[in-house]
């Protein structure tokens, strides 16, 4: 591709309107433009077509149209890890999004199980809020990502993994094959970034995954994660229908307030209050809650039994998530009997309550060879990895 090529925008990633938008100011007459948009979106997102000269059925004409304007251009993979267990870590650099951006690197994670394949993606590059367990709350906001930019992960993944009709799975016999399997079937919001405070973007996001004619991913395997957003869960259950998780991590406000800062503004009664009116959660569509075990801070048989308490009369699941520790960070990851005993008293109360072995650990052992940014994300890799196991059991 020729310098000048790369400064044209990508279509990769867009939504409807925006597509329909570009095929007008392509020439494509008024009364024709649905009609396109449809056989647009046909090639890109169903077929994962990565040039306009291979969409059979757009004229000649409107295809150099196109390409005159737009590319079907993906962000790149700048480095790839795989782990035995079939576990892939992508750096994905992003284009910069204005000439005052120098174009975010962000990591994106594919786990792979013998009947799901599951994608964590980011939604913010860095967070705004400071979680005192979170090394990426420890980073500065660089921006949020664009709904085409976390698209743009889902659809790199499935490039890669041969995931479009006629595409070329890695030779390592290690991603997911059979008739009407799919490689990235479940998607998390676990990456960086609280999503719903990049909402309208995670929201258009949701809305290319999950059209039907396009990449068309059930609401239901993909799972958003908050911190505890409170105004914005009523309209992610309405609006994008997806599965709830949030990061609860303490049972009482003096605990949480310390180590998810959030909470100062709306509290855990508040946010439970959001929990039980969460738009379709049912005992078919758990709302997972998420606890992360820190040794000698949220770890007691005490703070089990109040959690057990606390979730009463929800529809949900517990995942405990053993701490990651990064360099600096002030906590360490409780002991495994502590983990266990904490474990067994929210399994006796009915709960699954899976601690399960981290996917991947060899690569996240490597990731230090990669470069610094990544180093920051390393916590958070290791987490997604746990995170999405207990996760989209769909
Ligand atoms: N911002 C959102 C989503 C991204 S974080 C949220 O906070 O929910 C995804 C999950 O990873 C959250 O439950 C978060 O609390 C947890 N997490 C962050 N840092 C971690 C660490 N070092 N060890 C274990 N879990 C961590
Ligand atoms: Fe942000 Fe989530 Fe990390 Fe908290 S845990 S700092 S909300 S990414």
């Amino acid at each position: 591709m020729n310098a000048e090529a790369k400064t044209l925008p990508s279509l990769v990633g867009v939504t409807r309107a925006e597509l329909t938008k570009a095929l007008a100011s392509s020439g494509v007459a008024p009364k024709d433009l649905r009609m396109r948009t449809g056989q647009l979106w046909h090639w890109i997102y169903h077929r994962g077509a990565q040039d306009f000269s291979a969409m059979k059925n757009v004229a000649k004409p409107m295809q150099e149209a196109l390409a005159e304007r737009f590319t079907l251009a993906r962000p790149e993979i700048t480095t790839e890890q795989v782990s035995a267990d079939g576990t892939r870590k992508w750096l994905i650099r992003m284009p910069p999004a204005s000439k005052f951006d120098k174009g975010a690197e962000i990591e994106c994670v594919y786990i792979p199980e013998a009947t799901r394949g599951t994608l964590c993606v980011s939604s913010q590059v860095g967070c705004t809020l400071n979680c005192t367990f979170c090394h990426t709350g420890t980073q500065k906001l660089v921006r949020n990502l664009t709904a085409a930019e976390i698209v743009a992960q889902v659809m790199v993944a499935r490039d890669r993994l041969g995931d479009f009709p006629g595409g070329i799975a890695p030779t390592d016999g290690l991603v997911p094959s059979g008739e009407g399997t799919r490689a990235v079937s479940n998607i998390v919001f676990m990456g960086m970034g609280e999503p719903l405070y990049n909402y309208d973007h995670v929201r258009d996001a949701i809305g290319v995954l999950t059209d039907g004619e396009g990449l068309s991913l059930s609401k239901r395997r993909i799972t958003v994660s908050t911190s505890g957003v409170v105004p914005l869960m009523r309209a992610l259950g309405e609006e994008c229908g997806t599965m709830l998780a949030v990061s609860l991590h303490a049972t009482n406000d003096k605990l949480r307030d310390e180590i998810v800062p959030l909470n100062k503004k709306y509290p855990i009664k508040m946010l439970l209050d959001a929990c039980h009116t969460y738009p379709g959660a049912s005992n078919a569509r758990r709302i997972t809650f998420e606890y992360v075990m820190l040794k000698g801070i949220n770890d007691s048989p005490a703070e089990a039994r109040a959690l057990v308490r606390l979730l009463k009369g929800l529809p949900a699941k517990i995942n405990l998530i053993p701490f990651n520790p990064w360099p600096g960070s002030p906590y360490v990851c409780s002991d495994w009997e502590t983990i266990e005993k904490f474990s067994d008293i929210v399994f006796n109360a009915g709960y699954a309550s899976p601690v399960r072995t981290p996917r991947g650990r060899d690569i996240s052992a490597a990731c230090g060879q990669l470069k610094s940014e990544t180093e920051k994300l390393r916590a958070r890799a290791r987490m997604m990895l746990e995170e999405s196991l207990a996760l989209g059991q769909e």
